[in-house]
């Protein structure tokens, strides 16, 4: 929270001093403002919905879900933000698959980890969903591929922190709270979220979810 409004601080410091006085200053001073006030409202709903789920007060309703209409809903609320930087997004998941799932929670998670992996690609860049179940039947993985920076190895699990933010990720907007959120509702599904980094030659991370089988025994 603090550096959202130090830079207000600064921002607003700067619009009264004279440098501030220049027409087109003051207009580049206020959408630099408005952005950083976006971040914390973003902040804000995401600290909200977190303290929610932590609490047990969200109440989540496991359902036989198609695990294929989950990833398309939360495909579709990115699909501009990709094509706009020509990333390509592809999906591979058998149709198939269900797995135990409330569906607005599940789409918001999986939607947090498409969005980063939106956020930290190149452009022109490639993204990969694949879904496949576990030998033991009782689980079904979700794996989400890009060709972005990466994670350093001390950092695949602070991710998860809430507040946390890599230093490649400076220059991004962000709050660090989308991966916590992730975490909590596959906790809350039973099931588990972690990341890795992809093996070189090849550069980027995988996101994995786990959730629980509509089929297990
Ligand atoms: P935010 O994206 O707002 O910083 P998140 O909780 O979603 O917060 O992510 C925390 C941190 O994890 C990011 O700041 C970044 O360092 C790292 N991260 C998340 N997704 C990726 C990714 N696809 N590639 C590289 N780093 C990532």
């Amino acid at each position: 929270l603090r550096t959202p409004l130090t830079a207000l601080r600064l921002l607003a410091d700067t619009l009264q001093a004279p440098a501030g006085q220049d027409p087109a200053t003051a207009r580049d001073l206020a959408s630099k403002i408005g952005a950083e006030v976006d971040t914390l409202s973003q902040m804000t709903l995401e600290m909200l919905d977190l303290t929610a789920i932590e609490s047990g007060r969200q109440v989540i309703r496991l359902m036989p879900s198609r695990l294929v209409e989950v990833v398309r809903t939360a495909m579709e609320r990115l699909g501009d933000q990709a094509a706009r930087r020509e990333i390509r997004m592809e999906a591979e998941i058998p149709a198939e698959l269900e797995v135990l799932a409330d569906v607005d929670q599940a789409a918001r998670a999986i939607g947090n980890v498409l969005h980063n992996a939106v956020k930290f690609s190149p452009d022109g860049g490639a993204i990969e969903i694949r879904a496949w179940p576990e030998a033991d039947g009782e689980q079904v993985t979700l794996s989400v591929t890009d060709d972005g920076p990466g994670i350093p190895p001390d950092e695949l699990d602070r991710i998860f922190e809430r507040f946390f933010r890599g230093d490649r990720s400076r220059g991004t907007p962000g709050t660090g709270l989308g991966l916590a959120i992730v975490r909590h509702i596959l906790r809350a599904h039973g099931g588990e979220a972690w990341a890795e980094d992809r093996q070189p030659p090849q550069r980027g991370a995988i996101f994995y979810l786990r959730f629980r089988s509509a089929h297990a025994a």
